[in-house]
């Protein structure tokens, strides 16, 4: 069903964000981010299922998205980096709602806050790997496969982060799984062109989520309002605290074949401009007026 409808005063097409009938997996959907989105993209018409090693979270999310209409959302519980569950969800989705259309890769770790002087080459370096790349190559392999099998023209969404454009934003193991990821993703849209298939990352700025507090815990900071009044400080674009719900809309963005039918191998960036600038040389020339 289209969704395009005739502006009535400007005669312009009007083009309404809908995933109406589409399925969707969302990986690490049981909070922050991925909740967001669970939740935004049933709102817009889509089947979701809720991918997470956090049972009892996952549960109550998709109790809490699926209202009256019970069967928008369900549960399945998949570690990303274990290739079986992988498949098994893929294998899930198509059982319960008969297709697989969007594969919205998000689960994440913070990994260790350590240093590469210091650093514990298992937790800190392969353990992040395994989750924030391995698992989405993992998710994007078997989403592709079931999409190309049924010629499914589908969208898979990575989460990278501002972390995968620049250096110095989090541990050396996570800034690297983020750079790895955009190339993960270019690779993906490369070979997955030719079956229509579309793959993209939305890489945003800090969210107060308990991935992101959890990295400021060793400053004290242990709450939302006190995480974001740290990101806001050092944020470009100011007088707006970054929500999960935010780039949740990034992701219903392209996911949606009305808005995003040609974007393909793109790295969204969510961030108020923060990668794209640097304010340092400006704020010290304004100091030194004064
Ligand atoms: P979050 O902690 O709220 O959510 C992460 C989810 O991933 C959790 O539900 C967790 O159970 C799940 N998860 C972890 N390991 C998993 C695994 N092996 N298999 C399946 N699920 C697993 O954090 P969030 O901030 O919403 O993180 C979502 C994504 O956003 C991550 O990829 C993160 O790197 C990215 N990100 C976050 C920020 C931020 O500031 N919060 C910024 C940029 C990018």
């Amino acid at each position: 069903m289209t969704q395009r409808q005739l502006h009535p005063q400007t005669a312009y097409t009007h083009f309404v964000v809908t995933l109406e009938g589409k399925v969707a997996i969302i990986t690490g959907a049981a909070s922050g981010i991925g909740e967001a989105a669970a939740k935004l993209f049933v709102e817009n018409g889509a089947f979701v299922v809720v991918a997470d090693i956090q049972e009892e979270l996952g549960l109550t999310v998709v109790a809490s998205i699926a209202g009256p209409d019970v069967d928008r959302a369900i549960y399945k519980k998949c570690d990303v980096t274990v290739e079986k569950q992988v498949e098994e969800t893929v294998a899930f989705a198509i059982e319960k709602y008969g297709s697989l259309d969007i594969m919205y890769c998000n689960a994440g770790i913070l990994g260790p806050i350590d240093s590469i002087l210091d650093m514990d080459m298992e937790e800190g370096f392969d353990r992040t790997m395994a989750v924030n790349l391995r698992g989405p190559a993992l998710c994007i392999k078997h989403a592709a496969r079931a999409m190309v099998k049924r010629q499914v023209r589908g969208s898979i969404i990575c989460t990278a982060s501002s972390a995968s454009i620049l250096g110095g934003l989090g541990p050396i193991g996570y800034n690297t799984s983020k750079h790895g990821l955009v190339g993960l993703v270019r690779a993906a849209a490369s070979e997955l062109g030719k079956h229509g298939i579309r793959v993209n990352c939305v890489s945003p700025y800090f969210v107060a989520t308990p991935l992101a507090i959890s990295g400021m815990s060793a400053m004290g900071i242990n709450n939302a309002s006190g995480f974001e009044a740290l990101a806001s400080s050092a944020a470009n674009l100011k007088g707006v605290a970054l929500k999960a719900k935010h780039v949740a809309e990034a992701a219903l963005f392209l996911a949606s074949d009305e808005s995003s039918i040609y974007v393909s191998g793109h790295n969204l960036a969510v961030d108020g401009g923060f990668t794209v600038v640097d304010n340092s040389i400006t704020m010290l020339i304004e100091t030194q007026i004064k």
